[in-house]
């Protein structure tokens, strides 16, 4: 792609999406809108195309609906314009666990993961054909900490952080770049979508700060972006920790502490 590429964005109707479409459409970028809302998505591209002069298309879709998700597929699969993919689409459920309807858990799971993964793959052969091209996943700190009681939620974000760093290993070498960005709580409908006050937490980042950070880690190319951690060193050893105990999976005894001494057991 020698132009500047399109950039195809999920959830675009508010929050980081939003912003993520402001930016990229001053950095010069046509864009695709992707979210349920399509009037605020009108709206948007609207001020954004009088604001920069850009290309932007709304392409209203439901991505929990495999008939309206296989439509962007499909736009991802042949639309050679599109370069950057934004999957940015997510929703939280409130409540604990048990409280939480199953069918709600359904909705998050198919949104944070299947809609995303699906997407990706829709967009990751024709990049890797073209040699270029970039995937920025939306996961979140929450992904990292089953302490914080969001534990669905986390866990669609801990299978987008491990995606994201699995895909940037494959696709690095095939000039693909893949981020995956992990807010911690920001200013956007999300809380308020799930029963939160947002003005009742604490360390609430602004939105536009959120993913003006997120682009810096963009430009440098980081595979991992977590604007609100101020100490790196703790990821960078965590990540070390984690990386330490690859080779010592590969064995044919189980360890000392599993081993059944005869006798010994009923
Ligand atoms: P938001 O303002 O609620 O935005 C969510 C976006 O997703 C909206 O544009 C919404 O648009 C869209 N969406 C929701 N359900 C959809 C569906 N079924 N099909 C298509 N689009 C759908 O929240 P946000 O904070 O910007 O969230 C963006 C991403 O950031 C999410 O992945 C979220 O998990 C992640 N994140 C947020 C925070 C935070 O504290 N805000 C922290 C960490 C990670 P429509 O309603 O028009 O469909």
């Amino acid at each position: 792609m020698n132009t500047i590429p399109a950039v195809l964005i999920t959830g675009a109707s508010s929050g980081i999406g939003f912003t993520y479409a402001e930016r990229f459409a001053q950095r010069g970028h046509d864009l695709v809108l992707v979210a349920r809302d399509g009037a605020r998505m009108e709206a948007l591209a609207t001020r954004l195309r009088q604001q920069h002069g850009i290309a932007i298309e709304v392409l209203p879709a439901d991505l929990t609906q495999p008939g309206e998700l296989a439509a962007v597929e499909k736009r991802l699969r042949e639309d050679q314009r599109i370069g950057i993919l934004v999957n940015n689409a997510g929703m939280n459920v409130g409540g604990s666990f048990i409280d939480q309807a199953t069918d709600d858990i359904g909705q998050l799971v198919a949104l944070n993961t299947t809609a995303l993964v699906r997407l990706a793959s829709a967009i990751a052969p024709r990049l890797a054909a073209a040699g270029e091209g970039t995937i920025i996943n939306i996961a979140s700190v929450v992904g990292l900490a089953p302490e914080f009681g969001m534990s669905v939620y986390g866990a669609t974000k801990a299978f987008v952080l491990f995606l994201s760093q699995g895909l940037h290993l494959e696709l690095a070498p095939k000039g693909v770049y893949v981020q995956a960005v992990l807010p911690a709580a920001t200013r956007t409908e999300i809380w308020q979508r799930s029963g939160t006050d947002v003005n009742t937490l604490s360390g609430v980042m602004e939105v536009g700060e959120l993913v003006d950070a997120a682009l810096v880690g963009f430009d440098r190319r980081e595979a991992v972006t977590i604007p609100p951690l101020h100490d790196v060193a703790l990821w960078e050893a965590s990540e070390a920790t984690r990386r330490a105990m690859l080779p010592e999976f590969a064995q044919q005894h189980a360890a000392a502490r599993y081993q059944v001494v005869a006798g010994s057991e009923q």
